[in-house]
């Protein structure tokens, strides 16, 4: 049987990295199986859901690298649910019940007085024929439930292991709405079973959903798939991740100029592993995977660790990797040295932009010791300069004005690049050319044309 996952994201709000990081899971177990992997969108609440919500995750999905072999959406496959609905009607396992919300609310603050669980008493199960008129008469419509089978419910997580429950300790779930909408339990088991879901990797919060749809699985005799429940991230603190709205989510990092394989590298690796490798492309991900590293702790989410896995990753870019941004961006010059001689020095791709402008463009006028830095500007060697121009000039520096070191060094770089930190100096010397080295040290000029 080809292992076949779905990634079921609701179009109710963007995708932020908690969810996209059960979509990165998904689709590397896939991938890694020679598998199927399927997007549906769990679009059945139709007051909350949108069109621009499914397309900002399509967006965003697309912008990882993410490729589905199939996109279904719920709103499409009533039709199914329906079929499904009068299977357990049929077969007694869907009730319908008429209690109104505040008559719920009621009976579960009396059972928290009591201290009893929140449990549902089935009162619908014992109306008569006659009372069950009398609701209906009344105007009231009702919402379905399952009935739960009592006994014990277990299945082996791929995550946390061996896990069980007792159906005595769950509520029948309600299925429909009194409006005949469905609620998320049902579809998602109808889908799981019709697409031929064999794996079913979301996070923990659904571990008890689990429950509930193992035994629906059953009641449409269907096989239960594979579960796989990861434990969601925290923010840095181990608080609930997203609290500060939109910070978490993906367009956020994109605005950013975050890189996505930076987040894919991280998404993959939370909670598998304590050191994130910056790997270079999914391929590299898929092939180092395996889902049974992930550990029963929440694994934290510090957007300052993707920051800094971006720029590791900008960092081992080799040129021919970036060399089409270069010419998207406009950056003529921005040639195999330059990006060699800056891709250490970046936080994200468009920082080039500051260092081109530092090798072929102006800088503000810096200041220093023109004494000093004229007498720099006499040593500079004759010729073209080269990345072995930089130890010879210095040497010539040192001995002419005695000074080495840091002050030798922070005052030429000032000079030449307008910062206190940068690329190598002696890489830097031949991207900016002669003339552009000797106009900055003299002052006469900054950055005019080489
Ligand atoms: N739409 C559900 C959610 O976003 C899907 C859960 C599932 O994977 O079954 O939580």
């Amino acid at each position: 049987m080809t292992l076949t996952v779905r990634f079921a994201p609701s179009p109710t709000g963007h995708l932020h990295v908690g969810n996209a990081r059960i979509a990165v899971v998904n689709w590397v177990l896939a991938r890694k199986a020679g598998g199927t992997a399927v997007l549906r969108l769990d679009d059945t609440d139709a007051q909350r859901s949108t069109a621009a919500f499914a397309d900002a995750i399509l967006a965003d999905l697309a912008w990882l690298g993410l490729t589905w072999d199939s996109v279904e959406r719920q709103s499409e496959r009533i039709a199914m649910y329906d079929a499904a609905a009068e299977k357990l009607r049929h077969s007694g396992r869907l009730y319908a019940c008429y209690e109104t919300p505040e008559e719920l609310a009621y009976a579960r603050n009396r059972q928290h007085r009591m201290g009893l669980p929140p449990i549902y008493d089935r009162r619908a199960l014992s109306l008569s024929d006659e009372q069950r008129a009398t609701h209906e008469a009344d105007g009231r419509t009702p919402h379905w439930r399952f009935r739960l089978a009592d006994q014990d419910i277990g299945f082996v997580d791929l995550v946390r292991g061996e896990t069980s429950f007792h159906a005595r300790n769950l509520s029948d779930p309600v299925l429909i709405r009194s409006d005949g909408t469905y609620l998320y339990m049902l579809p998602s088991v109808v889908d799981d079973a019709d697409l031929a879901i064999t794996h079913v990797i979301r996070g923990e919060d659904h571990v008890t959903n689990s429950a509930i749809q193992t035994q629906l699985f059953e009641a449409l005799g269907a096989p239960v798939p594979m579960f796989a429940h990861l434990p969601l991230l925290t923010d840095t603190v181990g608080g609930k991740l997203a609290k500060r709205f939109g910070s978490t989510n993906l367009d956020h990092f994109r605005e950013q100029g975050c890189e996505p394989m930076a987040i894919n590298a991280m998404l993959a690796t939370l909670g598998t592993a304590d050191d994130i490798e910056p790997f270079a492309d999914l391929d590299a991900i898929v092939a180092a995977f395996e889902i049974t590293r992930f550990g029963r702790a929440q694994p934290r989410f510090d957007e300052a660790r993707l920051r800094a896995i971006n720029a590791r990753w900008l960092r081992e870019r080799p040129y021919g990797d970036v060399a089409e941004r270069f010419e998207a961006l406009g950056l003529i010059g921005a040639n195999e040295p330059f990006w060699n001689a800056v891709r250490g020095n970046i936080e994200r791709f468009s920082d080039v932009t500051l260092w081109h402008e530092v090798c072929f463009g102006e800088i503000s006028p810096q200041g220093g010791d023109p004494g000093f830095l004229a007498v720099a500007a006499d040593l500079l060697p004759d010729g073209p300069l080269s990345e072995s121009t930089w130890a010879p000039w210095t040497s010539a520096i040192r001995e002419a004005t005695g000074t080495k070191g840091k002050a030798l060094f922070k005052p030429l770089r000032r000079a030449l690049t307008g910062r206190e930190h940068g690329p190598e100096l002696k890489r830097l010397l031949p991207l900016m050319g002669r003339e552009r080295v000797l106009g900055r040290l003299t002052g006469r000029e900054n950055g005019a044309s080489s």
